[in-house]
């Protein structure tokens, strides 16, 4: 593996300081890095034209395979993904509503929402005409409330799964008070709506590419550029034929609210080799790098005073296995604030993460290549020891 100077060099001839990200895969700092493989699918797809509508028709089967579901197609993004769901759901095939959007005069265009799955992205439903309208409380919500917001305007249900961002700037893991996506299906299918789902960034684990199909979801989006490790402006939206049908008729190259959204033929192709590179790949290999990559980490710091440091994993919280830094109350040395400051301060620029549960540093390899988790374990440590 060429060094970061090197590999960094097209940016740093700009100006820009390439950057260690042990975040996990966040769109701000570039998602994750494609797979030579689909870079080079990119290229030789730019050799040449082709019909757009065919591509699209040929991309949703490799999609409809890979995701188990009836459809698919490549978007432009998750969120492009939102807005498209909630497009489909509300104008469907029908050319007068699509080109009306996001005036959804005489359409169903109530999209309900778990009050606790309100988020950062849910402005591309709104984008595309629809009204959110809260289910809940944030605390809990029973199954009745859910039954007595449907009403003859409603047009989907959106359900969000995964970690996900609440707040500003802070991750909120865990069980949130919503209820569970198979008991949302059984209302919403009991009365005729349709469950759209968010599994942006629940890649890994892989299982989880088919599952919420599989638990009954209507339609189903991810990022192509995190876990799939494909184009960043790429998402993967799978689900029932008709919708699919319907979100592709509402989006580029059609003269529609989705054309804002478009994605290039070099990008579909990427993205699609980025899937059969997930489906074929071996995740147990993936999870053991990183279970020794956050170890090296762990082990470079567990023995300072007052310092605990583990590695953690967790099927929702953690898919990636991660080193996880917590500081026991006599610690006497920088705060995770000075760390983490003190680190994106160096060069390269090393980005971690802090608190979550608590004041804990957090480092995910899931970005990581040869030789990062070794230079992150030790810029850590003398961070930790004020030398960095
Ligand atoms: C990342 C993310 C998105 C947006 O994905 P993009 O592909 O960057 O548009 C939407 N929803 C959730 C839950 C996400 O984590």
């Amino acid at each position: 593996m060429k060094s970061m100077q090197e590999r960094g060099a097209v940016f740093s001839r700009l100006g820009v300081q390439p950057i260690i990200h042990a975040m996990g895969t966040t769109t701000r700092y570039g998602g994750t890095m494609m797979h030579p493989e689909v870079v080079q699918a990119m290229v030789e797809a730019s050799h040449c034209l082709v019909d757009l509508d065919e591509l699209n028709r040929k991309a949703g089967e490799v999609v409809a395979r890979a995701t188990g579901a009836e459809a698919g197609m490549v978007c432009a993004g998750s969120t492009a993904g939102l807005l498209l769901q909630a497009a489909a759901c509300m104008a469907g095939t029908d050319p007068a509503r699509i080109r009306r959007l996001p005036d959804t005069t005489a359409m169903k265009n109530e999209v309900l929402i778990h009050k606790a799955h309100r988020f950062h992205y849910d402005q591309a439903y709104r984008a595309a005409g629809a009204q959110l309208i809260e289910v809940g409380s944030p605390k809990a919500t029973e199954p009745w409330m859910l039954e007595e917001a449907i009403t003859g305007k409603t047009a989907a249900f959106a359900y969000i799964v995964g970690p996900w961002y609440a707040h500003e700037g802070t991750v909120m893991y865990g069980a949130h008070p919503a209820l569970p996506l198979p008991q949302v299906v059984e209302i919403a299918h009991r009365r005729g709506v349709p469950v759209i789902v968010d599994a942006a960034s629940t890649l890994p684990p892989a299982d989880n590419l088919q599952k919420f199909t599989r638990l009954g979801a209507d339609m189903v989006i991810y990022s192509g550029g995190k876990g799939l490790r494909g184009p960043q402006s790429t998402g993967v939206l799978c689900g029932r034929q008709p919708l699919i049908a319907a979100a592709l008729a509402n989006a580029s190259p059609n003269f529609a609210i989705g054309r804002a959204a478009k994605v290039c033929k070099e990008e579909i192709m990427g993205l699609l080799t980025a899937l059969e590179l997930y489906r074929t790949r071996d995740h147990e290999a993936d999870m053991r790098r990183w279970r020794a990559q956050a170890r090296l980490v762990v082990d470079a710091v567990a023995a300072l005073p007052s310092i605990r440091a583990v590695v953690e994993e967790h099927e929702v919280n953690r898919p990636v296995p991660e080193a996880v830094v917590y500081f026991e109350k006599d610690w006497k040395g920088p705060s995770g604030k000075d760390v983490v400051a003190a680190l994106r301060r160096g060069e390269p620029r090393i980005y971690i993460g802090q608190g979550g549960y608590a004041d804990e540093l957090w480092v995910n390899p899931h970005n990581f290549v040869d030789g990062d988790a070794q230079l992150v374990a030790e810029r850590l440590r003398a961070a930790l020891l004020h030398q960095g």
